[in-house]
């Protein structure tokens, strides 16, 4: 009796759900969904080279007020005039690139009442400051008090659409920024020329 040889092919279909990908869909979705694409904040120490965008172009960027729940940061009053200048600024920011990240607050005690992906490049002496969207939170609701030459800086910097604001970018090392936007985080901007 010849039995057939049974040699089942069992194609275990690997259905071993992408785990670790992690592919946390770049829609930012309605607010009810405002979780889904959040990141955990990336944190950095004010005044130091910002590695963020790359350890090439962190000598040319100093972060400001990269801040998370471990942060320890200093509190204190921040002048009005700074706050709205800071606003404004951050109405219409340049960036050469979108993050895809949605960073929440993490100094909210319950729940973060403050989102933001932005970020915004404040010229000074050559270099960039950069801060993200959510310090305008941090020092309203947090008591979050950036650097003083942040703050003069601000106050400093020309409209971002602007061409005196576009010069001074590029001067002060977002060149290095220009070419970035291959980051599988990072989305192509139109580029400054013009
Ligand atoms: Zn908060």
């Amino acid at each position: 009796m010849g039995l057939p040889n049974k040699h089942l092919h069992l194609t275990i279909a690997s259905v071993t759900s992408c785990a670790g990908a992690q592919a946390a869909p770049t829609t930012l979705a309605g607010e009810a969904n405002v979780s889904k694409a959040e990141e955990k904040m990336t944190t950095f120490s004010d005044m130091e080279p910002l590695p963020y965008f790359g350890e090439k172009l962190a000598v040319s960027l100093r972060s400001v007020g990269w801040l998370g729940a471990e942060s320890i940061f200093k509190k204190g009053t921040t002048e009005p005039g700074v706050y709205q200048r800071l606003r404004q600024l951050l109405v219409d920011p340049f960036q050469p690139f979108v993050s895809a990240g949605l960073h929440s607050c993490e100094l909210c005690q319950f729940e973060a009442e403050a989102h933001g992906s932005a970020n915004l490049f404040v010229p000074a002496d050559g270099l960039l400051l950069v801060c993200p969207g959510l310090i305008l939170h941090y020092i309203n609701a947090h008591n979050y008090q950036a650097p003083t030459k942040f703050y003069e800086a601000v106050l400093d910097c020309p409209d971002t659409r602007s061409m005196e604001y576009k010069r001074l970018f590029l001067a002060s090392g977002g060149r290095g920024l220009m070419s970035i936007s291959s980051n599988k985080h990072l989305q192509a901007k139109p580029t400054l020329d013009g």
